[in-house]
């Protein structure tokens, strides 16, 4: 039986703004954050020879999925037009995160996790 098991994960930031219509506070206005979000990728092996020998996935395999994301949705956009999202919280990028890098066949993904101030965020996973 194998009882091993690697949570690896990738940290990325990106400025953006939204907007939460249905919001009964100030999260209601446009405003902006510095969001930092991570990937995390699950395996219970790691890669045996070559390069990458001893890791679950290289780092920069994982930045190459997310660089379309950053680029032509996340970075200096407006996420609820961006995202297609008409009520972007954390919660909701996360799992939209999740959804893009699992089409895009991500191997391992786990979850995303998403922070948009220092001491708030979401992170969504998928049950099995
Ligand atoms: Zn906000």
């Amino acid at each position: 039986m194998n009882v091993d098991n690697w949570l690896i994960y990738k940290e990325f930031r990106f400025e953006a703004a939204h907007r939460l219509p249905n919001h009964d506070g100030k999260c209601r206005r446009l405003h902006g954050h510095s969001w930092v979000g991570r990937i995390y990728v699950q395996s219970d092996r790691l890669i045996q020879e070559g390069a990458k020998q001893g890791m679950v996935i290289d780092f920069g395999d994982i930045q190459k999925y997310l660089e379309p994301l950053l680029a032509k949705f996340l970075d200096h956009y407006y996420l609820n037009e961006t995202t297609g999202l008409e009520n972007p919280t954390s919660e909701a990028i996360a799992q939209w995160i999740f959804n893009k890098l699992e089409v895009a066949g991500l191997p391992g993904l786990q979850g995303v996790e998403i922070q948009e101030t220092c001491t708030s965020g979401a992170r969504y996973t998928k049950a099995t």
